[in-house]
């Protein structure tokens, strides 16, 4: 019933992606770094106690309670090594280095997640406008917003806070021509 449900919801969230003008750049993802990633993503529920237990007062604050960390403050503002950024409570791929680029806010800004897919998006009203907040998909974590005054070829700038994600730092291999 649960995997049925889910499998409504990405219908719709591919139809909604195919009547969309504009979305082809938006939709094209980092060939690099979706080797083997699946559309579909099985959720993780947790209680309030178990991330409690497993993330920090700062982790906690952040992606359970959708706090804010404070700006130019993140460990992996100024990283600019190769690699994938990932969900800090479950591990899930979310950004490319390759999509990381400096926006001057004092947060990690990425112009577009690795896939679509693994961004679950939602509007708040915490500052009294409208914001759409990105989470990850999987554990519905809070990672920070998605703006649209990111450079091209999307046109998106997904803040996000470092305290929400984790680095993978690529192996070093040859770069590509
Ligand atoms: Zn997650």
């Amino acid at each position: 019933m649960r995997i049925s449900f889910f499998s409504f919801l990405t219908l719709l969230l591919i139809i909604s992606v195919a009547c969309t003008p504009k979305t082809q750049d938006i939709a094209k993802v980092n060939p690099a770094a979706v080797v083997d990633l699946p559309d579909k993503i099985e959720k993780i529920v947790k209680t309030e106690k178990e991330w409690k237990s497993q993330l920090s007062e700062q982790e906690y604050y952040v992606i359970r309670d959708k706090g804010t960390e404070r700006p130019h403050t993140g460990e992996l503002l100024n990283i600019k090594d190769a690699g994938v950024y990932t969900c800090k409570a479950c591990g899930l791929p979310l950004f490319s280095s390759d999509t990381k680029y400096e926006s001057g806010t004092g947060w990690p800004s990425y112009y577009e997640p690795i896939k679509k897919e693994y961004i679950k998006e939602d509007t708040d009203y915490d500052l009294g406008y409208a914001r759409t907040e990105v989470m990850c998909a999987r554990c519905e974590g809070h990672l920070g917003h998605v703006f649209n005054d990111g450079p091209k070829p999307t046109g998106l700038r997904y803040c996000i806070n470092s305290v929400s994600l984790g680095f993978d730092k690529a192996e070093k291999s040859d770069d590509q021509p």
